[in-house]
C-alpha cells in the first residue's frame, strides 16, 4: 500500500443539553433527564463522525449535504447520516481503519456506556468495536458544558483503501 492512499479526517460538534430531549449519544439512548437539542435527533457524536468521514474522504460536510432546515431531517436518527456517509466512503474505496472519539461534557456520564457505543458505531462503520475508542471527558469546573449546559465531541478517523482492509 502506497501510505498516501491514507485519508485522516477531524470532526468537531457542540450541542446545548436540554431538558425533555431524549438523551441519545453514539446512537445510543442514555437514562439522563437532558439531552442534546437539534433539528434532528441531536446525536452530537454521530455529527462529529460525520464530518471526520467527510473530512477524510473529501466530501461535504454534516451541515451542507443534509441542511438543519430542511423538515425531512426533523427528528431524524443520526445513524442515517452515518450511513450515506459510509455509502458515499465505499463508493470511493475505501474502509475505516480506526476512529477514536472524545466526548466531552458533565451531563450524561459516558463511561458505564462505551461499550454499547463502540459496539454501535462498528457496527455503523462496518468495523470491529476494538477500531472505535471512546473517551469520556470531565470539564473541571470551566464555562456552561461544565455546568452540564452542553456536549462537545471531538473525533477523529484513518481511512484506506478497501483492498487494504
Ligand atoms: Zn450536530
Amino acid at each position: 500500500m502506497n501510505l498516501f492512499d491514507l485519508r485522516i479526517g477531524l470532526g468537531f460538534d457542540l450541542h446545548r443539553l436540554e431538558p425533555g430531549r431524549k438523551c441519545i449519544l453514539a446512537g445510543v439512548t442514555l437514562p439522563h433527564p437532558t439531552g442534546p437539542a437539534g433539528h434532528s435527533d441531536g446525536d452530537a457524536v454521530l455529527h462529529a463522525l460525520c464530518d471526520a468521514l467527510a473530512g477524510a474522504a473529501d466530501l461535504d460536510d454534516i451541515g451542507t449535504l443534509f441542511p438543519d432546515d430542511d423538515a425531512v431531517h426533523r427528528g431524524q436518527d443520526s445513524a442515517e447520516f452515518v450511513q450515506r456517509m459510509m455509502a458515499e466512503v465505499r463508493r470511493q474505496g475505501l474502509a475505516v481503519v480506526n476512529t477514536d472519539i472524545v466526548i466531552a461534557t458533565e451531563g450524561p456520564r459516558i463511561a458505564p456506556h462505551r461499550a454499547a457505543m463502540r459496539a454501535r458505531l462498528g457496527e455503523l462503520l462496518g468495523v470491529d468495536a476494538s477500531r472505535v475508542n471512546i473517551k469520556g471527558k470531565s470539564l473541571e469546573g470551566l464555562g456552561a458544558l461544565a455546568d452540564g449546559a452542553g456536549v462537545a465531541v471531538q473525533v477523529v478517523c484513518l481511512l484506506a483503501p478497501q483492498a487494504c482492509a
